[in-house]
């Protein structure tokens, strides 16, 4: 009987997602954007594209298919767009690789760490696959990754007080790069976390035994696991997103608040987005929004 309804459901959600699953999303742009620490390379569609990453050596390079995509004008741009000072990209082919397939090969000039993944559409952006290509290894990564430094007692022979571990205090900026946050009049959230953020980490290191660590000081897009990687690199005592939402022309101002201790019971945790809420803990042992 079960199985019976099961097969039923099958077949009703291959009727109904099938003709989405053929219709070729249509790409609004292809860009890419030399930043300081990384290349980004954002395809911007109307609806969500499902895609695959492949990494292949020797020499160095990086696949990308895009499914249900047509290799349209915007696609055909991209081998232009490469900067030839790029660290990373040397070029860029592309091809349909199979019906409803198409293939993005860059050809890379080193080995790279890239990170790929999807954004929702906001404000004026529609929905876009991000690359992001990072060195092999990220230098704020391997930093973090190092283990913490304990300072050297030049008299190990007095016995003074015994040796605290400063409170690691994981300040981050929500945001940054392609996405912007919420809209003021004249303002992105964006700019605004960072600076608060960059405010805050100072007052925690002016603070006694504590340590400040940002996810992020400049404007450059860090995807949530990122920022949580970070945090557990840095080995965090508690992790703080900071966050500037707008509030609608005449609605009174609500100040809000996050907290996100490490492991912390629900009831402990405070104000935040609905979803910090309903959220459980996650694998990563942090309560994140
Ligand atoms: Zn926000």
């Amino acid at each position: 009987m079960l199985d019976g309804i099961k097969k039923w459901i099958a077949f009703l959600l291959m009727t109904v997602l099938s003709p989405c699953a053929l219709a070729a999303a249509p790409i609004l742009s292809a860009r890419i954007w030399p930043a300081e620490d990384y290349t980004r390379l954002t395809i911007e569609s109307k609806a969500p594209i499902e895609h695959q990453m492949l990494i292949i050596e020797h020499p160095d390079r990086l696949v990308i298919d895009l499914e249900g995509v047509k290799l349209d004008e915007n696609l055909k741009s991209l081998p232009s767009r490469v900067n030839a000072d790029d660290p990373y990209i040397k070029s860029i082919r592309l091809g349909r690789f199979k019906p409803g397939v198409v293939r993005i090969v860059l050809d890379l000039k080193t080995r790279v760490s890239p990170q790929l993944f999807s954004l929702k559409p906001v404000a004026s952006y529609g929905n876009r696959l991000v690359l992001d290509i990072y060195p092999e290894k990220d230098a704020m990564m391997s930093l973090l990754s190092e283990p913490f430094p304990e300072k050297q007692e030049k008299k190990p022979a007095k016995p003074e007080k015994e040796k605290i571990r400063p409170i690691t205090i994981v300040v981050d900026a929500g945001h940054g790069g392609e996405d912007p946050g919420a809209h003021g009049r004249h303002s992105f959230e964006k700019n605004v976390t960072l600076s608060i953020a960059k405010k805050l980490a100072r007052l925690i290191d002016d603070e006694q035994g504590m340590h400040a660590v940002l996810t992020r000081d400049g404007d450059y897009f860090i995807p949530l696991h990122g920022r949580v990687v970070k945090a557990r690199s840095a080995k965090a005592d508690l992790f703080v997103s900071i966050h500037a939402d707008a509030s609608p022309a005449g609605k009174p101002r609500v100040p809000r608040f996050s907290l996100f201790p490490k492991e912390a019971p629900p009831r402990l945790r405070q104000g935040g987005s609905r979803s910090a809420k309903t959220n459980p803990t996650s694998s990563a042992g942090w309560i994140l929004p």
